[in-house]
Order: structure tokens, then C-alpha cells, then sequence
């Protein structure tokens, strides 16, 4: 991260925080090549968080609310979610194959999506945190999964999974199925058209609003939603600075995941020239101990949106966001910016399988 500003050596070179209608208009046009299933509510709001920034203080913080995109409790994966099942549609699939930690909010969206377009799911869980707690191993995501009707398996920390997908596609092709393998996260060159897709929404709020954005702070995991934002702020020409906060790897290797699939994403839309590698930032440095681990810092965040804003955010990955937005703030990173946009990714489902993490006062499970 540097010394504290984290802008980066795209102001020199981008036009305006305003991209040009021009430039919009194209954009919508790209990506209106591409097949699509209505599954949210778009455009999800923009709004304010006064009573963050009041006691912050810095810049005016405002949350882009990606967890209110309507599809069983909403989440990100939503926006995915409408190209890949129109992409597996296309191709004549009658089950979806998917995976993902077992507090996954993409298996949930994606089990509540199939269920919408009457096909099979079936999901495989990797338990990734060792956890035998009851309430993470069947609360939260584990009991809608079930609840939209998913065919659910389990497979041990570190398992290969997406050998693991391929072996339970040739099993149910030779059942007779036609299955169509979506990628944990949903993070391919597809699915990451739906964040191109929020990069345009969010540029037509803000021209709307003549509210000029400075930051874009989320959380990033599989890299599907960073990779998109990448993509469409750069197809945009827009200043908006980007910075993901990473939940699993080192920023090496989650920067590395996140420009390779931006420049895949990019060359579906025609951008890839205007993607570079020092507009993909990460700061992984609020993980602690490893995926879906709960960290001081993010109980503190959660607890504190919650109690600021009325806001839910979630243990595994908003919340650790929102922990590196606050922690950044406090230490001058945003500088003189005036908005800072937080994408709020989704996932408050997952809180009802880590409610211990909390240790509210006077709240027991008994
Ligand atoms: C999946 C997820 C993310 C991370 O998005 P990626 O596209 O996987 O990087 C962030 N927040 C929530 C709540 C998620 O479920």
C-alpha cells in the first residue's frame, strides 16, 4: 500500500470521474452482446453511510449496495450469476455444477438461481476452515442450499475441486444429464461481465448524482468481481481508483489472479489494451489467520455497521473488507478524497453460521 495515499499512476492518465455518455453508450453496447438472464435488482442503491463518516471522519463514505441485489438474500454473485446461466442455457444444460467453502454465498446464489430457471444444482462444499461447529457446518448458506432445493456433497480442505466438478460431470453425462460446470466464485471471463456491468451502473449513478467518485473499496476473493471492475472502469476511462481487500491469498498472487482475468474479461469487450497491471490493486493485509478465520477486526467492523448504519455485512468477506476500509481510513490512506465508495458485496446469511465469533454480551447459543 505505500505510504498511506493510495493513488496510483492511473489520474495522470484517465480522463474524468464522469466517463463521457460516449464512452457509457459503448460500453452497454459490448456488453449487450452478450447473453443475459434477469435475475436481481438493478440498479442495486447508492448511499450514503453519514453516521460512518461522521465518526471516521475523512472522506464522505458511501456503500453501492450489491447485498440488496434480490436473489435470496442478494450478493454478488448475483450479477455473475446472469451471464453464466444464460451462457449454460445457451449450451442446453438441464444441471448446474458448482463449488465453494461451506459457508459459500456463491453456492447459495447460485442453488437459488437454477431453482428460479427449474434446473438441478448440484454444489460441492470444500471445508476450508476445519470448523465442526454445527451452526458453520449447517446454518447460514448450508441451510438455504438445501432450502432452493440443491443436491449437496461435501469434500475434505485442499481437495482439487474442480477435479472434482469434472468427475461429477462425466458421472451425471453418463446419467443422461447435460451438466454445465460454473467455477467457484463464478469467476471466469463470463461472470465477470457482470461486474463490467456494475462498473457501467455505478458510472450512471454517479453521472446522475454529479457526484464524483474517487475509490472503489470490496472485498476480493476468486478475483471474478475485481477482474469486471477492472475491465469496465478501464473500458470507461474512468479515474475511480480500485482497491480490493483480499480475504485468502497473498497480494502477489491475488493481484496476478485479478489482472489475468481482467485482461480475459477486457478482451470480450474489446479493452484489453486499456488494462494494465498497476491498475490492479490489493491489500491482503487484512486476512489473519486464513479464509473464513474470523479476525478481531472484522467482528469490530461488523458490529460497528451494524450499529452505525443498519447495515449487515458478513464474517468471511465483507466484513474484512469494510476492517481494511476502516483500518486504511484511520491511517490517512484516503488522503484528501472526498467519496469512497464500499461495495457491499453481500453475504449476511453467513453470519448465522458464525454467531460465536461474536461474543455479544449477554448472547448466548443456550
Ligand atoms: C464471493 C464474495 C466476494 C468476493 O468476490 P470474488 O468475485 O470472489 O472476488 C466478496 N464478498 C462476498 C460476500 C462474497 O460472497
Amino acid at each position: 500500500m505505500g505510504e498511506g495515499h493510495i493513488s496510483g499512476a492511473a489520474r495522470h492518465i484517465r480522463q474524468s470521474a464522469w466517463p463521457s455518455a460516449a464512452r457509457r453508450k459503448d460500453l452497454a453496447s459490448a456488453l449487450a452482446a452478450f447473453p443475459r438472464v434477469r435475475l436481481g435488482h438493478f440498479p442495486t442503491p447508492l448511499e450514503p453511510m453519514d453516521r460512518l463518516t461522521e465518526h471516521l471522519g475523512g472522506p464522505r463514505f458511501w456503500v453501492k449496495r450489491d447485498d440488496c441485489t434480490g436473489l435470496s438474500s442478494g450478493g454478488n454473485k448475483t450479477r455473475k450469476l446472469e451471464f453464466l446461466m444464460a451462457d449454460a442455457l445457451g449450451e442446453g444444460a438441464d444441471t448446474i455444477i458448482t463449488q465453494g467453502a461451506t459457508q459459500s454465498n456463491h453456492a447459495r446464489q447460485t442453488a437459488a438461481a437454477v431453482a428460479r430457471l427449474g434446473m438441478a444444482c448440484h454444489i460441492l462444499l470444500e471445508d476450508r476452515t476445519g470448523s465442526a461447529d454445527p451452526e458453520y457446518t449447517l446454518s447460514g448458506n448450508v441451510f438455504l442450499d438445501r432450502l432452493h432445493g440443491a443436491t449437496v456433497a461435501k469434500r475434505r480442505g485442499g481437495a482439487d475441486m474442480t477435479a472434482e466438478m469434472e468427475l461429477l460431470a462425466v458421472e451425471l453425462r453418463t446419467a443422461g444429464r447435460k451438466p454445465y460446470v460454473i467455477p467457484g466464485g463464478g469467476s471466469n471471463s463470463t461472470g465477470a461481465l457482470g461486474y463490467v456491468n456494475c462498473a457501467l451502473e455505478l458510472c450512471e449513478q454517479s453521472a446522475t448524482m454529479g457526484l464524483k467518485i474517487d475509490a472503489l473499496i470490496h472485498a476480493t476473493g476468486s478475483a471474478g468481481t475485481q477482474a469486471g471492475l477492472v475491465a469496465g472502469l478501464a473500458a470507461l476511462e474512468s479515474d475511480i481508483e480500485l482497491l480490493g481487500i483480499g480475504v485468502r491469498a497473498p497480494q502477489d498472487k491475488q493481484e496476478s489472479m485479478v489482472f489475468e482475468l481482467a485482461k480475459r474479461t477486457g478482451a470480450g469487450i474489446g479493452c484489453e489494451e486499456a488494462i494494465r497491471r498497476e491498475d490492479v490493486r490489493a491489500n491482503c493485509d487484512y486476512v489473519g489467520a486464513g479464509y473464513g478465520i474470523p479476525t478481531q477486526g472484522m467482528v469490530e467492523s461488523v458490529r460497528l455497521l451494524a450499529e452505525l448504519e443498519g447495515l449487515l455485512f458478513d464474517p468471511v468477506y465483507s466484513g474484512k473488507g469494510l476492517d481494511g476500509l476502516i483500518d486504511l481510513t484511520r491511517k490517512g490512506a484516503f488522503g484528501d478524497m472526498e467519496n469512497v465508495v464500499f461495495l457491499h458485496t453481500g453475504g449476511s446469511a453467513a453470519l448465522f453460521g458464525y454467531t460465536g465469533a461474536f461474543n455479544l454480551p449477554g448472547y448466548q447459543a443456550n
